[in-house]
């Protein structure tokens, strides 16, 4: 950035005010010299130390260097630029004095008060305000272009807020108002922010410095600079590192690196730990993480760090041998869950029927089922987290069933990756995964098949003929091999959930199904394996779906046909949007609800955006509230 040259006295014109600055430090000088390239004329200002005086020469050459009475005295435009300590009695002492005129304006520019501080000011019939830029000064002529659109919290009494408002803009400032109550926080965010940004680098480059790099900084310039960007235009989406992986091997290494800086340096290790912890908080409020990663790393985060050749800095885990007959997770999975023991054990990997069975005998309690295709994300690992509060063991099954998949459908294409899978499932916690080859799953062409009856013939059914025979097929088998005491389904796919209820009651299969809420992407698309299939653009077209399901939503008071008109009005908005059905159904038969339907309805849509199909749904509540 180009620096402004440090502005000289133009002749006084008329309507502009006499600045005084009391306190000429980084702040103030920088600002006098704004006021007076906008104009003002600065009568004078105090400098006490060398430091001071020289800034004002540099700043503000020409202006007298002067007493705080002088100031008082002479200037229109008091600018109270001293420490936040200082501010208090500096203002009261003056006030006892009698110094304060009528219709003086004073401003402060402390992030710490609003106009409170000036009430002794102000009862001598001055003019407080307070403004606050969001800004890092070096008090050099460089601050004077960074003025230009810097934003500035201005506080004052309604009637001279405007006067606050007219000095911000005149210096090339944004003014917007900030209450007083809200002055503290504001302050604090800036302070966190800008200030302990400074720590955070000096803490990197130090350590950098202690792996043998000569110039910590221009090494961190390129990433510091593109992670200040990625955060300051994406909020956390495009946090990495290895909490948002869950990887907390990686972590406890970090830890022990850390632990054996100098003594002077292990500020270098709180604060790693502090920013990791919250870190990880946030992570989780995101759903990025699950609760069992979370808690791992947080454990992993308060041990105390082992050093080298400690006993116990990287634990053996503990019972980790599957039983016989049994599979190991593959190297990938194992790599990534890291030796530790706050990580979760490994699942045992059981890709055939006799190795589920032998897995199976090693659990004692009860068992939790969660049946996906794999291709996981979040919304497969909410299901493990209930399943895990249901059942003492979970057993996720992994597989792409041919029979569900329509000629024509994404069978072929569906994406697969067990070693990602595993590598989630492990940190999740899970005690088996079962993932069967086709040979296992169909040893033989299957002859006696599962009929979904009436609920499979509308809505998806109606579109994938044949679906929900070949789903219930599957989930039949595997409740079979798995015998649960609970299944957990998502209500993603409310019509196989409700179908899967069904089975189990009309042919007695004794588990437990719960259905678990959709888990949505932060902007309201639910999470599905096939997302991964859409480009930025359809990601964006896609937020169709669940914007039209919220608006159908919002008008359930108003009644059935209020909640069609209102979602299709959004869908027939939409770019790129290809629906296949939007539809009001009951939630327990999937007929349509007629118009003046009241009570529980589901609200269901289905529809391609580009290659892909999508589904989503949400449940409503029609008619008048009680
Ligand atoms: P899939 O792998 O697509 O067959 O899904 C496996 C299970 O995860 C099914 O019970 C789905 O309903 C459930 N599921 C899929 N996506 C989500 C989601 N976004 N939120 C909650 N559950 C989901």
């Amino acid at each position: 950035m180009s620096s402004a040259p440090a502005t000289r006295p133009s002749a006084p014109r008329p309507g502009r005010l006499g600045v005084g600055v009391v306190g000429a430090g980084r702040v103030g000088a920088v600002l006098a010299s704004a006021l007076r390239a906008a104009g003002h004329a600065v009568v004078g200002a105090t400098a006490v130390s060398e430091e001071s005086r020289d800034r004002v020469e540099a700043l503000l050459p020409g202006v007298p260097v002067l007493t705080v009475d002088e100031i008082v005295e002479r200037a229109e435009l008091v600018l109270l630029t001293v420490p936040d300590d200082v501010l208090p009695g500096l203002v009261a002492g003056l006030a006892e004095l009698g110094r304060w005129q009528g219709g003086q304006l004073v401003v402060h520019t402390s992030g710490r008060y609003g106009t409170e501080v000036l009430a002794p000011a102000r009862a001598a019939g001055a003019i407080p305000l307070a403004i606050h830029p969001a800004m890092t000064f070096t008090g050099t002529s460089l601050d004077l272009g960074r003025l230009t659109g810097c934003p500035f919290a201005v506080t004052a009494a309604a009637p001279v807020l405007p006067i606050a408002q007219a000095l911000v803009v005149e210096i090339g400032g944004e003014p917007f108002v900030l209450d007083e109550a809200r002055r503290p926080v504001y302050h604090a965010a800036l302070a966190h922010g800008g200030n302990h940004l400074v720590t955070l680098v000096a803490q990197a480059e130090r350590a950098l410095a202690d792996a043998g790099i000569e110039e910590p900084g221009a090494l961190l310039t390129p990433l510091l600079s593109a992670a200040l960007d990625g955060a300051l235009r994406g909020g956390e989406q495009g946090l990495t590192g290895p909490v948002v992986r869950g990887d907390v091997g990686t972590v406890r290494a970090h830890l022990e690196a850390l632990a054996r800086l100098d003594g002077e340096d292990l500020d270098i290790l709180d604060g790693y730990r502090h920013l990791a912890g919250a870190t990880t908080r946030r992570a989780l409020a995101a759903g990025k993480i699950t609760e069992p990663v979370a808690v791992a790393l947080l454990d992993a985060l308060a041990e105390p760090a082992a050093t080298a050749g400690e006993p116990g800095a990287t634990p053996a885990r503990a019972g980790a041998t599957p039983p016989t007959g049994a599979v190991p997770a593959p190297a990938g999975a194992a790599a990534s869950a890291d030796a530790s023991a706050a990580t979760p054990l490994e699942p045992v990997l059981a890709r055939t029927r006799a190795e589920l069975a032998a897995a199976l005998r090693s659990l004692g309690g009860t068992r939790a089922l969660v049946m996906t295709m794999g291709a996981l994300h979040d919304g497969h690992l909410s299901l493990v987290q209930e399943a895990q509060a249901r059942a003492d063991h979970v057993v996720v099954s992994i597989y792409v069933n041919p029979l569900q998949f329509g000629p024509g459908e994404d069978f072929e294409a569906y994406p697969r990756d067990l070693e990602a899978d595993l590598a989630l499932l492990v940190r999740a916690g899970v005690d088996v995964v079962f993932a069967p080859t086709d040979a296992e799953a169909y040893p033989a062409e299957p002859l006696v098949r599962v009929d979904p009856g009436p609920v499979a013939t509308v809505l998806e059914g109606r579109t994938r003929p044949g679906h929900f025979a070949g789903v219930l097929q599957i989930v039949c088998k595997v409740l079979n091999l798995v015998r649960p005491d609970v299944a957990v389904f998502g209500q993603k796919d409310a019509q196989q959930l409700a179908l899967v209820r069904t089975m189990v009651r009309d042919l007695d299969l004794g588990a437990e199904i719960v259905g678990a809420p959709i888990r949505r992407e932060p902007d309201g698309l639910a999470m599905s394996s096939r997302n991964a299939y859409l480009g930025p653009v359809e990601h964006e077209r896609a937020l169709a779906l669940s914007r039209a399901l919220r608006t159908g939503a919002a008008a359930a008071e108003a009644g059935a046909a209020a909640v069609v008109t209102a979602a299709r009005a959004v869908l027939d908005a939409a770019e790129g949007v290809d629906l296949d059905y939007l539809a009001l159904v009951d939630p327990d038969t999937f007929l349509p609800l007629d118009a003046a339907a009241t009570g529980p309805g589901l609200l269901a849509v289905a529809a391609r955006v580009g290659s892909t199909r999508l589904i989503d749904n949400t449940t409503v509540q029609l008619g008048p509230r009680h």
